[in-house]
């Protein structure tokens, strides 16, 4: 089997999987007025594929092999450009919001093989690949649930009140094991095919139950999936362009006592593991993260630049000097993730994205993305919160009167349309979401920071001040 169709993804959804949806349990996500939107958002993955301005980025053919551009390892920086690209062009059609069912999978994929390889794990190796074929083959979507519940963040997995704080395992069978414990902010879980699971961060001796890496069918029984309403609201395109069709949703994702077979186990009881999953997971999934930020920031900088020309104010010098930082701001994170790529490491024949690069991109993007919201939403006025509903605009004893009072150098109808897309993004329900998304997702500001720390080389830096102080000989006898 190649590649599946849009039509055939949503199908697979329908197989009674348990998820939950403010307190009810959902009988199919696809017919979900709220789950349905978010699958359907997700199904532009396989649209991509079958669009001719996207196959040759979407698409990877390797002699008789044909499968999903996504699952092709990186192995210079050819392939993590061109994965960049990809990953931009399908959040690009997602109207800014990543579709994630394939991205994020195969991020966990790479950095398994790659953690399996170097610590010599032939069986988990073979399991993995194994895993990977199949879900390459069968054009399948996947969510990776590594963060845990985690409870209180300054105790171990083993130090918890409650030892399913963190995926555990709890018995151990011929045919498998059986797992116990909850997941949480799972993005997209209830409309794909496989969850991945990681573990959250480093281990110790002690910590060896909570030390393991599987894969379960989401429709597997004692999987629970309790999604999150956040991005449920008044459904209204005048007012909420993007986020009306386009949503993602997380889950707290609960494993009560979950048989998984031998052969979906990567690794168990491997505390040495857990710390190194941990890492180059992310090594891969921030140059992800950084590469689905740039249609965001396409579109606040395009969106910045029409309302300050629908307001009149283009020519004002404190307008140039916003745009100019926020176009600065977007091209500095594209430009880091370029340099990620043109930066990589090629070990065991996989190109990782440089950590030291992604991590600034990623720190980069996070740390201004809320000074990039407050530049537009100042250019763009106080109609984000008290402009008119669809329902006035469509009204004819209504919208003469809006037609008349709120031109700006723009007729109202275009200004009311870029001053609604700037109010999706900034400050409604989806606009809070890309908020949190930003200083959270894949990692906190302060676990990039910790990575920066870790990967900068400062030798250069600090031989160079040494010479520079006279202290050569210093220098080299530290
Ligand atoms: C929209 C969204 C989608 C996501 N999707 C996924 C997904 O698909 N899969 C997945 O596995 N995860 C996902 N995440 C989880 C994301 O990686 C976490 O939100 C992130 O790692 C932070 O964890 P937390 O939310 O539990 O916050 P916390 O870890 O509780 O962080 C809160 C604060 O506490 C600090 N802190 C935490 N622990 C310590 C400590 N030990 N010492 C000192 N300070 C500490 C942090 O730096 C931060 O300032 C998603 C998150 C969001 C918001």
């Amino acid at each position: 089997m190649a590649l599946r169709t849009a039509a055939e993804f949503l199908a697979g959804l329908r197989d009674g999987r348990e998820v939950y949806y403010r307190g009810e349990r959902v009988p199919n996500v696809v017919d979900h007025a709220e789950l349905g939107v978010a699958a359907r958002h997700a199904a532009i993955d396989f649209e991509l594929a079958e669009n001719p301005k996207y196959r040759d980025l979407a698409v990877h053919r390797d002699g008789s092999d044909t499968y999903s551009a996504y699952f092709r390892l990186p192995r210079n920086t050819q392939d993590l450009l061109a994965r960049s690209k990809l990953i931009e062009a399908g959040t690009a059609e997602g109207a800014t919001l990543v579709l994630l069912i394939k991205e994020i999978g195969t991020d966990a994929l790479f950095a398994l093989k790659r953690v399996l390889t170097r610590a010599g794990d032939a069986l988990g190796t073979q399991r993995l690949e194994a895993f990977y074929r199949r879900c390459r083959d069968n054009d399948l979507a996947m969510a990776v649930a590594q963060t845990d519940a985690k409870g209180d963040r300054s105790k171990r997995p083993s130090e918890q009140s409650d030892p399913d704080l963190y995926v555990r395992v709890t018995e151990k069978r011929a045919d498998g094991i059986v797992v116990r414990g909850a997941k949480i902010h799972t993005s997209c879980t209830p409309y794909v095919d496989e969850v991945i699971v990681l573990p959250s961060r480093s281990m110790a001796p002690g910590d060896e139950p909570w030390s393991l890496a599987f894969a379960v069918p989401v429709a597997t029984p004692g999987l629970r999936l309790y999604a999150s309403d956040y991005l449920h609201g008044i459904d209204d395109p005048f007012t909420r362009p993007v986020s009306t069709n386009h949503k993602m949703v997380e889950t707290l994702t609960v494993f009560d006592n979950v048989f998984v077979p031998w052969e979906r186990v990567f690794f168990i009881d491997r505390p040495d593991l857990a710390g190194a999953t941990a890492l180059t997971f992310v090594e891969f999934h921030r140059f992800t993260a950084v590469s689905y930020k740039l249609p965001l920031l396409d579109a606040l900088v395009g969106a910045g630049i029409a309302v300050a020309k629908a307001n009149g104010i283009e020519r004002a010098g404190h307008v140039r000097d916003k745009l100019t930082w926020l176009g600065g701001y977007a091209e500095t994170v594209r430009g880091l993730t370029e340099l990620a790529a043109l930066r990589c490491k090629v070990e065991d024949g996989v190109a990782r994205p440089d950590v030291f690069t992604t991590n600034l991109a990623k720190w980069t993007f996070a740390r201004d993305f809320h000074r990039a919201m407050e530049t537009v939403q100042d250019l763009a006025g106080g109609l984000l919160v008290t402009g008119p509903g669809g329902k006035d605009w469509n009204s004819s004893a209504v919208r003469p009167v809006l037609e008349k009072y709120l031109p700006g150098a723009w007729p109202a109808e275009r200004r009311m349309a870029i001053i609604n897309l700037i109010s999706d993004l900034t400050t409604r329900l989806y606009g809070g979401y890309q908020a949190v998304l930003a200083v959270h997702a894949e990692g906190s500001i302060e676990a990039e920071k910790m990575a920066m720390y870790r990967a900068y080389d400062a030798s250069r830096a600090v031989s160079l001040a040494m010479r520079l102080a006279g202290l050569e000989a210093a220098a080299a006898n530290k």
